[in-house]
């Protein structure tokens, strides 16, 4: 028994407010035996499906991020706290903040997520724009308007690549972004700057896969590809990307491409914490985990999220989503739970909603459930629309946002070049247009 004849707590620290993180915390939250430290370096939940519609301003930031301390306000045994976890020390275990503090734990949850991974791509960490964080977003937001802006004013600017957008990887990141970015440059921009004709501007995907959507079947593959072309987007398929500059993007062929904003969806590792805790890394630096989710030789250490490498019931590794995220964070915490009662803690087993992107207003593909059920189109579209209200339901975030953009995104998308007009202030390097 603890003070006052309260039974003792152990101390859960959970780091990482994202999917995997909150699935956590509020599995936890209101269990006695239980008190939870959250910790997330920004103090927010943020809703990365959605990361593309504040890059192409069809929605804020303040859409997709969500106050944690808010979010578990109500739950006494809750803490979130908005702090970096500098050191991890499984071990113990124990986290040391930015600050110098030391938290020592019972049990850690790492779900603490990815960063990109450039591969390294000369230039591509100093001057291509990620698409992994808000911030990401909203730089690539500012860097969009600004450019059309500068268009507009200065037209022969188009030549030396002011219009031209790259985006490397033609996974779900790049897919989704080009989509996004050939319908913002086509149908809402002429609005904007009635000055710039729609065919003025060029959106094109390099990887260096032979099909967009590697991870989807050969149907997806090809419906993919069609929206996007249909879309004015160009593809450059079994082409790498050899270096990315200020002013352009040299590929593998020798082409050198003038632009100035090169989009990266090329790819993604765990969070440095990971490799700095010691902790057994596998693909994409990602820490290895067990059937339960713990990590192999700490036993009170769980990884879970796109920081780990989950395998699936077959040994096989699940996918960086956020569904696998959010069970996977949701599992910990009930073996943590079984642990506290003295059960037994159960393997992970993953409920496969299957897989899905958003090429455009209304195109879609989606592989539903673990028999991969093909969809495209409209019926792809909804199928996105409900897994997302899921996703955004199941951390306790607020659904108003998303479904007034579902609304407006699929039935009055002009409508979106209002918000436009008002770019947040955001600290992008100036563009710099003398020649290299
Ligand atoms: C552009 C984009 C689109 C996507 N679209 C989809 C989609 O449509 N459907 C889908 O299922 N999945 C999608 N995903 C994948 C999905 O978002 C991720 O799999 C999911 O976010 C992983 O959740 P997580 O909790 O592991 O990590 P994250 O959501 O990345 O959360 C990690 C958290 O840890 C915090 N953190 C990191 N380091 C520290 C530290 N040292 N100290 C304190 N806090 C720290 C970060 O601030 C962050 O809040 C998409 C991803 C991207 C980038």
């Amino acid at each position: 028994m603890g003070e006052a004849g309260r039974p003792a707590q152990a101390h859960v620290v959970v780091v990482g407010g994202g999917f995997a993180g909150v699935a956590c915390a509020k599995r936890l939250a209101g269990e006695p035996r239980a008190r939870v430290t959250l910790l997330d370096r920004t103090g927010r939940h943020q809703f990365q499906p959605l990361l593309y519609q504040v890059a192409t301003a069809e929605l804020t930031p303040r859409d997709i991020q969500f106050d944690l301390a808010a979010m578990f306000a109500r739950h006494d045994n809750i803490e979130a706290r908005t702090a970096e976890v500098a050191a991890f020390d499984p071990g113990a275990p124990a986290v040391t903040l930015a600050d110098g503090t030391t938290l020592a734990a019972d049990a850690v949850v790492l779900a603490a997520g990815a960063t990109p991974n450039f591969f390294r791509t000369p230039g591509a960490e100093r001057y291509a724009f990620p698409l992994y964080s808000l911030s990401d977003a909203e730089r690539i937001r500012a860097r969009l308007l600004e450019l059309f802006r500068e268009a507009a004013a200065k037209p022969e600017l188009i030549d030396e690549g002011a219009l031209t957008f790259v985006v490397v990887g033609s996974g779900p990141t790049g897919v989704e972004i080009a989509g996004a970015v050939a319908e913002l440059a086509h149908d809402v921009m002429p609005h904007v700057h009635p000055q710039l004709s729609a065919a003025r501007a060029t959106v094109i995907v390099v990887d260096h896969g032979h099909a967009v959507l590697g991870a989807f079947s050969a149907e997806a593959h090809d419906y993919a590809a069609r929206q996007l072309r249909r879309r004015g987007v160009e593809l450059r398929l079994g082409t790498a990307v050899k270096e990315v500059a200020h002013d352009r993007v040299v590929l593998g062929d020798g082409t050198s491409v003038p632009t100035r904003l090169t989009i990266w969806g090329g790819g993604e590792q765990a969070v440095p914490l990971a490799g700095q805790s010691g902790l057994p890394q596998g693909r994409g630096g990602r820490v290895d985990v067990d059937a339960d989710l713990s990590v192999p030789g700490f036993p009170a250490v769980y990884a879970v999220g796109d920081v780990a490498n989950i395998p699936d019931r077959d040994g096989a590794l699940l996918p960086q989503l956020g569904s696998v995220a959010q069970q996977a964070g949701d599992w910990a915490a009930g073996n943590i739970i079984a642990d506290l009662e003295g059960g037994n803690r159960q393997p992970f087993h993953y409920q496969d909603k299957g897989i899905m992107a958003m090429i455009g207003r209304k195109a879609a593909v989606a592989e539903i459930g673990a028999r991969r059920h093909e969809l495209d189109g409209r019926l792809a579209f909804t199928a996105w629309l409900g897994v997302h209200a899921q996703l955004l339901a199941n951390t306790g975030a607020e659904l108003r946002a998303f479904l007034a953009w579902a609304e407006e995104f699929y039935l009055r998308p002009a409508h979106r070049s209002a918000k436009l007009l008002h770019p947040s202030a955001v600290d992008v390097p100036r563009i710099d247009w003398s020649s290299p």
